[in-house]
């Protein structure tokens, strides 16, 4: 299927690794100019050429700290320097902080509220008026299962995602009329270093190993396996899609049957 986006430009946050980056392949493959960011140069450097290697696409790559203002500023700079404008936003951040209520203090908070949410913010406010003036957009954010499903031992995860659910709903009745969708992926269990690095941890606090542990996970979903990154990625380049133009304020969990509930 031809998704008609050949030729836009994507900018996807926290890409050079995990998710993020299966999402910038995906971008790559459907023939988009892509621009990746993360804090490690030399990630995103070794990224960036095996990007280049596989679809024969050169990504711009930016180092950005997703905490950092000025980070956020200076990507978006780049990016426009190099591609003259951004057509597609996915916002990806770095899991926030494990922890139950009584674990977590100011800093905790502070530290995932500027990125998961506000990072969110920053980046819209730098792309949306230049996506209203040329009357297309569209702006992922992936979020997590439990934007719908709270999970124990993650509460700065389930309270801060939820405000980016809120925040994306509000913002896509705003800029609809200008044809710009905003819409939340929410991931179930993936294979990606942070899955595997908490699979690590609760295997040494429960005496199991990691491979222990992702069995477990597998069975608690329909699906009875982990999705892979690139599952991920590609529903969130059809929600970037021509044919997904009437679909906005959405959030499309792709979680192998993992919520429980209806909606
Ligand atoms: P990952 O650890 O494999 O990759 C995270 C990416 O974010 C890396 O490129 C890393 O360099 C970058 N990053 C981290 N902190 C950053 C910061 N402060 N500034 C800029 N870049 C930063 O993680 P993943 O599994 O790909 O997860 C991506 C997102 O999806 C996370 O927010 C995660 O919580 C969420 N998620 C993951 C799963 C899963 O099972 N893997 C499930 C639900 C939600």
């Amino acid at each position: 299927m031809d998704f008609g986006i050949k030729g836009k430009v994507a900018l996807i946050t926290a890409s050079s690794k995990g998710i993020g980056r299966a999402v910038a392949e995906s971008f790559a493959e459907e023939g988009c100019s892509i621009a990746i960011c993360a804090r490690n140069k030399d990630e995103l450097i070794k990224t960036a050429a095996e990007i280049k290697k596989k679809f024969g696409t050169e990504p711009v790559w930016c180092v950005c700290d997703l905490n950092q203002a000025k980070d956020i500023e200076t990507t978006v700079e780049s990016v426009r320097k190099n591609f003259g404008k951004i057509d597609i936003l996915v916002n990806n951040c770095g899991g926030p902080d494990p922890g139950y209520f009584q674990q977590l203090g100011d800093k905790n908070w502070q530290s995932a509220f500027e990125q998961v949410l506000l990072s969110v913010v920053r980046f819209c406010n730098l792309t949306v008026p230049d996506m209203i003036l040329r009357e297309w957009g569209r702006i992922i954010n992936i979020t997590s299962i439990t934007v719908k499903q709270p999970l124990d031992n993650l509460m700065l995860s389930n309270s801060l995602r939820s405000g980016v659910v809120g925040f994306a709903k509000t913002l896509s009745n705003e800029v609809a009329k200008y044809n710009i969708t905003v819409n939340n992926v929410a991931p179930g269990y993936t294979l990606t270093n942070r899955i595997y690095d908490l699979a690590v941890n609760k295997g040494k606090l429960v005496g199991k190993s990691h491979e222990e542990v992702l069995t477990e996970m597998a069975k608690e979903i329909p699906m009875n396996r982990l999705a892979g990154p690139e599952e991920i990625a590609s529903a969130i380049v059809f929600l970037a899609s021509k044919q997904a133009g009437y679909i906005t304020g959405n959030t499309i969990q792709v979680d192998g049957g993992l919520i429980k509930g209806l909606y």
